[in-house]
């Protein structure tokens, strides 16, 4: 391997762009006009944004006028998690936020929710939400201050556990709450279908499909219960978010969405192949491996495991020497590894470190057996220090 190989197995951070998309960019780029403009230019422009509005909606099985475009999940989830609400003209409060302990920090910073209107889902040690505890708190939900709005994620972005989404659903439904999901990691992994989750709100991402960075949705059930707006002005997006669009992200996010529908099935039977393949690999070059979440469900693509003894940050760092491009647990935004939040929550000692793979369409078979050359290069390296595990 020459040094300036690289593997990338971080998709789960950022997939890389599709040419599809790529294409999709760079010919929006070349558009002139505002898609809001009345003239030609600016109808040719609103017919893309509403194209793909169209794209976007069938990724999660609901009609072009539920999505509500953002320049990222980010946003979504600042718009979505908030006490005010309308229904139709109606205001609406929302007297608490219930987030699972293992949502993105997008999510789990609860919005536009003052702090001490947040309360954390615990989960269990298999790294789902436990809805026993779920259940509970909204039992002792004092509905004299609002509703209660519950987010639980549909896949985890660290393990790729597959949350029971549509069993918290049921609870929701019972104490009448609200249910936001981010199905950021999901959409294009395992099919995501607002109806059958019997979600209010979801929430979804382009860059991690194969689209542009900045641009993002907040889909809707219905457009009756809507949040108060989170940025205002010249009422684009039916006033819900207000900005010029902006097309060529759009366009790129569109056409990634396409391709995350297409052969969703063989695509991920193919990835889920590579991952498990992997992982019989790491168990045998490192017995006492801990792969997190690997006994129950999991989108195909992603493997998070533990070496005792190996630090994440130290781990990380050595793989990056390697020209493997993976991602700790928790990669704070200065770049520095954290604790992962994910692996406390599910009880693990604060002192075991997480790495993940992710795979995504474009892995290949030489992709893994690089990592593996590199994983007993680590493992051989590794030094066991006693009160890691
Ligand atoms: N939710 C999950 C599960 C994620 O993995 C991410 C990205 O890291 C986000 C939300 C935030 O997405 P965005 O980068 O579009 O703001």
């Amino acid at each position: 391997m020459t040094k300036t190989e690289r593997t990338y197995l971080d998709w789960n951070a950022t997939a890389p762009l599709l040419p599809a998309a790529r294409e999709a960019v760079i010919a929006a780029l070349d558009m002139v006009g505002n898609p809001s403009s009345v003239h030609g230019e600016g109808r040719a422009l609103r017919m893309l944004v509403e194209a793909a509005r169209r794209d976007v909606a069938a990724l999660v099985n609901t009609a072009p006028a539920h999505v509500i475009f953002t320049s990222g999940a980010t946003e979504a989830a600042n718009l979505v998690l908030t006490p005010d609400y309308r229904m139709g003209r109606t205001p609406l409060a929302i007297g608490h936020l219930y987030v699972s302990e293992i949502e993105h920090p997008a999510i789990r910073e609860g919005g536009r929710f003052a702090r001490e209107a947040v309360t954390t889902v615990p989960v269990t040690r298999a790294g789902v939400v436990d809805l026993d505890a779920l259940e509970r708190l909204l039992q002792d939900h004092d509905k004299a201050r609002g509703l209660p709005m519950v987010a639980v994620m549909l896949a985890n972005n660290e393990t790729g556990i597959v949350q029971p989404v549509k069993a918290a659903a049921e609870i929701v439904r019972r104490h009448g709450g609200l249910l936001v999901v981010d199905a950021v990691q999901a959409v294009g992994r395992m099919p995501v279908d607002i109806e059958a989750l019997d979600a209010d709100f979801l929430i979804i991402s382009s860059h991690k499909i194969g689209g542009p960075k900045g641009a993002g949705a907040l889909v809707s059930r219905g457009e009756v219960l809507m949040p108060a707006p989170l940025i205002r002005g010249g009422g684009q997006e039916k006033g819900h978010r207000s900005g010029t669009e902006n097309p060529a992200a759009l366009a790129g996010f569109a056409a990634a969405a396409r391709a995350a529908t297409a052969d969703m099935a063989e695509r991920n039977a193919r990835i889920a192949g590579l991952r498990d393949a992997l992982e019989a690999s790491m168990r045998l070059a490192a017995n006492d491996v801990i792969i997190h979440g690997a006994e129950g469900e999991r989108v195909a693509n992603t493997s998070f495991f533990s070496l005792p003894g190996l630090k994440a940050e130290t781990g990380q760092i050595a793989f990056d020497l390697e020209g493997i491009a993976l991602s700790a647990g928790s990669a704070c935004s200065s770049g520095k590894v954290g604790q992962s939040h994910v692996l406390t929550a599910m009880g693990f000692d604060a002192a075991l470190g997480g790495l993940r793979v992710s795979l995504g369409p474009g892995s290949a078979q030489a992709d893994v057996d690089r990592f593996l050359a590199a994983f007993s290069r680590v493992v051989s390296r590794r030094r066991v220090t006693g009160n890691a595990a």
